[in-house]
């Protein structure tokens, strides 16, 4: 299988009030063409840095790619200028986040905001663009969209804000469209209708998706395969039914055990105690060692290596006894 995107060793630093921290450190996961990756954390862990840097979006003064590469198209990224990087976002590589809201422009009406991306890429006539518009609002299930153009995004309902940000990120039918949370702000049943329509949508175009969510149960409905994060590193990565099947790391297990579905007979919902370290916190031992049901005294004194079962990897000394990956 081809490969769109990789991420390899990627090391970004932070500048703050009290010194540098390093809140991604050393991460590694491609993403196939066709495929549906899922990123799977709990808030601090890593994702969202991680996908504004594959977007160029990392801000600029206060943050830096310290190691490592990130290849679109087999092409090192992390080098491009702005003007660079402005070719690619919303052509060949697109996201949608999680409040709609922050992300369109209050003052401008809806057709106005799609119609940027489109003055910007393609060579279109004005005419052509409102059909384009016209078009990518149809089919992402939104009514009267003649009418909806014209509006401004707070004469909306959440869900359809939703579906408005979902067809700017489709405009240009990017090979890449990155979902940083895209239904964690909208009520259950809206949030079912949204991961349906991305299922449809993915069905329908030739495009590579990568999904991040701290939601096992939304990755166990739309993704091919599972990166699992935690503290800045890929702790475990798994094809998606064996992920759920056959779990290696401590982490991975205490997420599964943690959804509604597994313990809807239990009078308390299960979660893992503790919180994600902060960068400055994280020894020399591995970094969830104190929230590890499993720990022992290796654990504590040093970092695990990646250990690989196949395709099926993980970062766990429980798993010492197979075959080590050597990653840089
Ligand atoms: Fe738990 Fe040790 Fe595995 Fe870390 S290396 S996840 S502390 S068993
Ligand atoms: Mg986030």
């Amino acid at each position: 299988t081809e490969v769109l995107l990789e991420i390899k060793n990627l090391g970004i630093q932070f500048k703050t009030g009290e010194g540098a921290i390093q809140p991604i450190r050393g991460v590694n996961f491609s993403l196939r063409k066709g495929e549906t990756l899922g990123v799977v954390g709990e808030s601090g862990s890593g994702k969202s840095v991680t996908s504004l840097a594959v977007m160029g979006l990392l801000p600029e003064k206060k943050s830096k790619i310290v190691s490592g590469s990130i290849l679109f198209n087999n092409e090192d990224i992390t080098h491009l200028n702005e003007r660079q990087y402005r070719k690619l976002r919303g052509n060949e590589m697109s996201m949608i986040f999680q409040e709609p809201m922050t992300s369109l422009n209050p003052v401008f009406t809806i057709g106005e905001q799609l119609g940027e991306p489109l003055k910007q890429h393609k060579k279109m006539s004005k005419k052509e663009r409102k059909a384009a518009i016209i078009k990518i609002l149809k089919q992402v299930g939104i009514p009267r969209a003649d009418q909806i153009i014209n509006e401004y995004p707070h004469q909306l309902s959440g869900g359809m804000r939703q579906r408005v940000m979902i067809s700017l990120a489709l405009l240009c039918e990017p090979k890449l469209l990155i979902c940083d949370e895209p239904t964690t702000a909208l009520d259950v049943t809206i949030q079912a209708q949204i991961l349906e329509l991305m299922k449809q949508i993915k069905a329908e175009k030739d495009m590579s998706l990568l999904f991040i969510t701290h939601d096992l149960g939304v990755v166990a409905e739309m993704c091919d395969r599972v990166v699992v994060m935690y503290a800045g590193e890929i702790v475990e990565v798994a094809e998606i039914n064996e992920l759920f099947d056959n779990p290696l790391h401590p982490y991975t297990k205490g997420l599964i055990d943690s959804l509604p579905t597994n313990n809807a007979r239990k009078s308390k919902l299960y979660s893992i105690k503790g919180q994600v370290p902060r960068p400055d916190e994280i020894g020399k031992g591995c970094a969830f060692a104190n929230r590890c049901p499993y720990a022992f005294n290796k654990c504590v004194e040093s970092a695990p290596p990646t250990f690989s079962k196949g395709e099926h990897l993980s970062k766990c000394w429980l798993q010492e006894s197979d075959r080590q990956v050597n990653i840089q």
